[in-house]
């Protein structure tokens, strides 16, 4: 299911949709495909809630951890990054302009493989690529 539609039926549960909420699910909207950290997320919630305090972003945040509506990205250095829960996919992290690509298919098969062969249950995946994206290996 789509971020968006996850989010809107928070609203027929028993979540409350404060002023503040709805700012933080916004932005997330608008830049989740970046793998924003709640920083940005901050900066954009505040185009639609310009009150809207850091505290309420991190809680806001939690929420939709504990509920997985999204996935946490820890990288070695920096803030811990956020993505819409969805397939398992492993990530690029550039070095030199910090973005995170998804890399889709390979680690979906290695993962149904791993299951196969060993009668694992895989619940989730963390894996990470270093070096340079295509645009910064250009550049060198
Ligand atoms: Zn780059
Ligand atoms: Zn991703």
């Amino acid at each position: 299911m789509p971020l968006v539609n996850r989010l809107k039926k928070l609203k027929d549960d028993k979540y409350q949709l404060t002023p503040q909420r709805q700012a933080v699910f916004q932005a997330l909207n608008d830049i989740i495909l970046e793998h924003p950290t709640a920083e940005d997320i901050y900066a954009r919630a505040k185009k639609y809630y310009s009150q809207i305090g850091l505290a309420t972003v991190y809680r806001t945040l939690e929420l939709l951890l504990e509920l997985q509506i999204l996935n946490p990205i820890l990288v070695p250095k920096g803030s811990t990054r956020y993505e819409a829960a969805h397939s398992r996919h492993a990530h690029f992290v550039c070095l030199g302009c910090g973005r995170i690509i998804d890399v889709d298919k390979h680690l979906n098969q290695y993962a149904n493989a791993v299951e196969q062969e060993a009668g694992f249950a895989v619940t989730s995946t963390s894996v990470q690529l270093f070096g340079y994206c295509a645009d910064c290996n250009h550049q060198q």
